[in-house]
């Protein structure tokens, strides 16, 4: 049962049941529930995990409408729970309807097609099929509108958008739209068919699914989409000016975070800068931060600390783009660690010789924080975490375009080696604990597959969207820069595409994008010192 435990971990999207908490969960519940009954021996549920979680994931903002979740029937604790419910074959999947009674044992989806496209597409019918009296508290109407009540809101002010996909009557993506933006406040999503002839000749609509966009200023536009996919609907919807993620405090995983490493940065004046840039001003506070706050509450590095620290700095010195101010210092401090006979340095030391170098040579790492494209809507979101990641994907990106950077310096032994400095740096330095755990766990299961530059790129890439999937909604999660798969639609169109009905990557643009992105001509010095 060890392996059983793990098939579904605390980390996925999605609840895990047991004897005890089933019936508290799904009867009288605000939301409807769907739940997969499965045995942990089974081989098939086993394969089947993966869907199951990918799915959850693609739902997750549905969750107070309509929540995913496992029981495990092969625990012993659960055999009577399974046994009361009828669970005869595993997997089994349930669903029950919000409010229903304390008795309900849930309905049995028997349908053979198991793939996420239509058991998400299943979930929507079970919500519509709900009646007035037991509908989900906190999910939208999902019917269509008609022209009679959509037309009388063109041209009108409001304290909101009005979003209006417009689609055939079999497309599920207005409906999945609308939950998709349940938890986003700023926005009501509706739909509306194509055979509403009125609407199409009022708005000139003539292709589905289409959007259209009535502003709180009483404007109205069709929206333009490079591709007519529920992904970029959503995405798109969620990232306009004022429309902002409503924070799940329920959500801990962020805990660790907040207060650790906020700083001084609210005071600052707000720094306009662009999406689609890197900023040098992040990446040296990054430095600042890290050489000067985060190292500095060790009174001495010695051992396997030193070495890391060592690495680092050579790792940063021979890689850092620009060859300016800041590969000056890194090598100077890098050629100043070698040299040292010493096993054990006072960290004071390192403060001094960045300090005085800095003072003698006009080298220069900002004095102070100044984050731009890491800049937090409020204390303690973003800036020294953002700059960090931003760091290690530019090194990623500049040891690709410059191969040979690491030659002789013992690092280009291994495979991944930014990878590995990072891991080990996070491991013994990173001020957030639980952060570390996390990516410690990731590293030991998949860092040592990385065989190459390119995949270095894209396994840190890849990571990262792990930990936004995981963090979007919860304390840290800035509402003004929420967290959401990344590149964006409208950062890079064709790194998405669908397949099955299922958004994916294709990870060869992405490859291109971030190679671009964090790329040495695409560095702003805007802001810098
Ligand atoms: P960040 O996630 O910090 O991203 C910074 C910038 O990088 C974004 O603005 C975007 O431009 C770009 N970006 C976003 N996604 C990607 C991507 N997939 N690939 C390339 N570039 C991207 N916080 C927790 O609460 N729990 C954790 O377990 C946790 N683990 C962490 C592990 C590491 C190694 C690090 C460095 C940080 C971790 N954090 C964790 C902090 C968290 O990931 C964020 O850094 C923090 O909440 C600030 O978020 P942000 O909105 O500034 O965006």
């Amino acid at each position: 049962l060890a392996t059983a435990a793990r098939l579904y971990t605390e980390e996925d999207p999605l609840v895990i049941l047991s004897s005890s908490s089933l019936k508290p969960t799904v009867s009288n519940s605000t939301s409807a529930w769907m739940v997969q009954f499965f045995s942990s021996w089974c081989g098939h549920c086993i394969q089947y995990s993966s869907t199951w979680k990918s799915l959850a994931r693609d739902v997750k903002d549905w969750q107070q409408a309509l929540s995913v979740a496992v029981l495990d029937c092969a625990q012993e604790e659960n055999f009577d729970v399974c046994k009361e419910y009828g669970i005869k074959f595993y997997p089994t999947f349930k669903y029950f309807h919000a409010h229903s009674p304390e008795t309900d044992r849930g309905t049995i989806y028997r349908g053979a097609d198991r793939e996420i496209q239509s058991v998400r597409q299943l979930m929507v019918n079970i919500l519509q099929n709900h009646t007035k009296l037991n509908w989900p508290d906190h999910c939208p109407p999902l019917k269509p509108y008609s022209s009679v009540e959509l037309l009388p809101l063109l041209g009108q002010r409001s304290d909101h958008y009005t979003a209006i996909i417009i689609e055939e009557p079999d497309s599920f993506v207005g409906r999945e739209v609308i939950l998709d933006l349940l938890q986003f406040s700023g926005l009501e999503v509706k739909r509306a068919l194509s055979s509403d002839l009125p609407l199409l000749d009022a708005l000139k609509v003539s292709t589905f699914p289409s959007i259209y966009l009535l502003h709180p200023n009483a404007t109205h536009s069709q929206l333009h989409v490079q591709k007519q996919l529920r992904f970029f609907f959503s995405s798109l919807l969620r990232t306009l000016p004022g429309v902002q993620r409503q924070l799940n405090s329920g959500s801990s995983s962020s805990g660790g975070l907040l207060g650790v490493l906020s700083d001084k940065q609210s005071s600052e004046p707000w720094r306009d800068f662009d999406r689609s840039k890197v900023y040098t001003a992040d990446l040296e506070s990054a430095l600042h931060y890290l050489l000067r706050v985060e190292l500095a509450t060790h009174s001495y590095l010695e051992g396997e600390e030193l070495k890391i620290f060592k690495d680092f700095v050579v790792l940063v010195a021979k890689l850092y783009p620009g060859g300016g101010s800041v590969v000056k210092l890194m090598e100077t401090l890098s050629d100043w660690l070698l040299s040292m006979p010493l096993k054990r340095i006072p960290y004071q030391a390192v403060l001094d010789l960045v300090d005085n170098k800095m003072r003698i040579s006009g080298v220069f790492l900002g004095a102070e924080l100044h984050w731009v494209g890491c800049q937090g809507s409020r204390p303690g979101l973003r800036g020294y975490p953002c700059s960090l990641w931003t760091l290690f994907h530019v090194l990623t990106v500049q040891h690709d375009a410059k191969p040979t950077a690491l030659e002789n310096t013992g690092l280009e032994r291994d495979a991944a080696p930014v990878l590995q400095v990072m891991r080990q740096y996070i491991r013994t330095f990173f001020g957030c604990e639980q952060c570390g755990r996390h990516f410690e766990e990731a590293a030991e299961e998949s860092m040592n597959k990385v065989t190459n530059k390119e995949q270095q790129i894209l396994w840190l890439w890849n990571q990262h969207n792990m930990v936004n999937y995981r963090l979007a909604g919860s304390l840290s999660d800035d509402p003004l820069f929420s967290k959401a798969p990344w590149p964006s639609p409208s950062l890079c169109s064709s790194c998405h595409e669908e397949k099955n009905g299922v958004h994916v990557w294709n990870q060869d643009n992405v490859l291109l994008f971030l190679q671009q992105h964090y790329g040495a001509s695409n560095l702003s010095p805007k802001y810098s010192m």
